[in-house]
């Protein structure tokens, strides 16, 4: 161009079209540069045509950082690795409880142990645990796991330091009494991460204070939850200024907020539970906390997703605090990967909360935000859609991420977190046969090598494998339950069965 302009020799309708091309070269270039880059329907892989235009809002809303018209592409079906596979084909083995199972806290009631029981298991009933402890399943838990990892030993946690810092904990969790977003949600998420950590394997991955640090992520992850979305936060400041959206410029608001928080309750000696951490180990942890809470930012699913699946397809190292904090994003989500019985409670205590925050913005004049309108949101389908596009893509990522941790721990024998975990007999019990499908319950060790950290590899490669299938058959239920209801034309807000999820399938 500069050339013909040069000599006076111009095309002009070369030069426009170059000129057109050149322009939209740096727009490219320069949006490459500055957003992240994704596309919205390219990464949750939304097919227009089966999902309402209120769910695509909201999930474009909700799960990433930008909305952008929808386009059609072909699904991604989840792979399986060929060494699972022939460990599927070849070793069904199940973990049984040998002994009886004790508490680790003593003095416990009856209930409480009994509840207790399943918690190293994918059906273990959140619900049941707070009843039974009168209200106190996040305390309970969060104890409970922190003697069962021998953490309180190894890092010298006062007793009374956790009791006065767990009882501050729900009390800030029940500030703002949400149906949702409460100190069961908190116990829910601990207990979840325990269990993909066992479940996968990556547990034996980790370092004592590493497992401490996602133990206590997921507990504080929500700590003092207001209740609404960060959009709310950041939307309304119009008509009403969010003081949280002001501390923290509109950047996750509200988990800025529970990190930071809660990190300020430790600063009080009668609640710090990390008195006897050292410096660096202290330092350490709270990064960890920090980068693991900052990622349960739904607004980060489709980067976080993005950048670990990039990561397993260049076969690059993985980084620990991110996969953690994948862990942790996953478990938040967890419950339509969970039997029918507590997904189908988890959904109306969370549509009440968004549908209390859309009856607080039709009362200031905004408009209602995607699925926060009572009258008139498609429940069942949202639920669909969450699976579809959030939950099974999440899982499936964990699944292949985990195998690629693990397996080159089993093919190191020398492991000797794993050996020393298997020999003292931890009970780490996976889920029955009738839980888990297809897998046979055998009793532990008779059918592999009689080697004891050989023998506990096997078991976790069959516990890979289980999760897999355990995950994958409950969303699918859940998603048949919610067709169910569709067919029945019990799929709305103002359906009285969908906002208490019974079943009428
Ligand atoms: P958090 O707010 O940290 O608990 O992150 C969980 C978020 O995931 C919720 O606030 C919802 O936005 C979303 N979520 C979890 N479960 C569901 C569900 N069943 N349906 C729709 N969204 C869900
Ligand atoms: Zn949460």
């Amino acid at each position: 161009m500069v050339q013909q302009l040069e000599v006076r020799d111009v095309d002009f309708d070369e030069l426009k079209r170059n000129l057109e091309f050149t322009a939209s070269l740096l727009e490219a270039l320069y949006t490459n540069g500055t957003q992240p880059s994704f596309d919205v329907e390219d990464d949750l892989q939304i097919r227009s045509d089966v999902v309402p235009v209120e769910v695509r809002d909201w999930l474009a809303s909700t799960f990433t950082q930008r909305v952008q018209p929808i386009r059609q592409r072909l699904e991604e079906k989840p792979k399986f690795r060929s060494i699972v596979h022939a460990v599927q084909a070849g070793i069904f083995v199940e973990r049984i409880f040998r002994k009886a199972y004790s508490t680790a806290m003593p003095d416990q009631p009856a209930e409480v142990i009994n509840c207790l029981r399943d918690l190293d298991r994918g059906n273990f009933d959140v619900f049941s645990l707070d009843a039974v402890s009168s209200g106190h399943s996040l305390k309970t838990l969060f104890i409970e796991l922190i003697i069962k990892h021998h953490l309180n030993s190894r890092f010298k946690v006062p007793i009374s330091c956790l009791m006065s810092f767990l009882c501050e904990l729900e009390r800030g969790y029940n500030k703002h009494t949400n149906a949702y977003h409460n100190h069961t949600h908190a116990a829910d998420v601990t207990h979840t991460v325990h269990c993909l950590l066992l479940r996968t394997g990556v547990l034996y991955w980790l370092t004592e204070l590493e497992v401490l640090a996602c133990l206590f992520a997921a507990a504080i992850h929500d700590y003092e939850h207001t209740g609404n979305t960060n959009n709310f936060h950041i939307y309304t400041r119009w008509v009403r200024w969010s003081e949280l959206a002001m501390i923290y410029n509109d950047r996750s608001v509200q988990e800025s907020h529970h990190v930071s928080a809660a990190f300020r309750l430790l600063q009080d000696e009668n609640t710090n539970i990390f008195m006897n951490l050292t410096r660096p180990e202290w330092i350490e942890l709270r990064s960890l906390v920090i980068e693991m809470v900052l990622g349960t930012d739904m607004s980060c699913h489709v980067l976080q997703v993005k950048a670990m699946r990039s990561c397993l397809q260049q076969h690059e190292c993985i980084d620990k605090p991110k996969a953690l904090s994948l862990i942790l994003h996953a478990a938040d989500i967890s419950h339509p990967a969970k039997p029918w019985s507590l997904h189908s409670r988890w959904t109306p205590r969370l549509m009440e909360e968004f549908f209390t925050q859309g009856d607080k913005e039709a009362e200031l004049g905004l408009s209602i935000s995607p699925l926060c309108d009572r009258n008139n949101t498609p429940v069942a389908q949202s639920q669909i859609a969450f699976m579809e596009f959030i939950v099974e893509p999440t899982f499936s990522l964990i699944s292949d991420m985990s195998e690629k941790i693990v397996i080159p721990l089993i093919q190191d024998t020398t492991c000797s977190r794993y050996r020393s975990e298997f020999k003292s007999g931890t009970e780490v019990g996976t889920e029955t046969g009738t839980e888990a499908g297809t897998e046979v319950g055998t009793e532990a060790g008779t059918e592999v090598g009689t080697e004891t950290g050989q023998r506990g590899l096997q078991w976790t490669v069959a516990d890979m494998v289980s999760f897999r299938s355990m995950w994958m058959r409950h969303t699918e239920e859940n998603k048949n339950r919610w067709r169910d209801k569709v067919k029945n034309g019990v799929s709305h807000s103002d359906d009285s069965e969908t906002q208490t999820g019974q079943d009428t399938a």
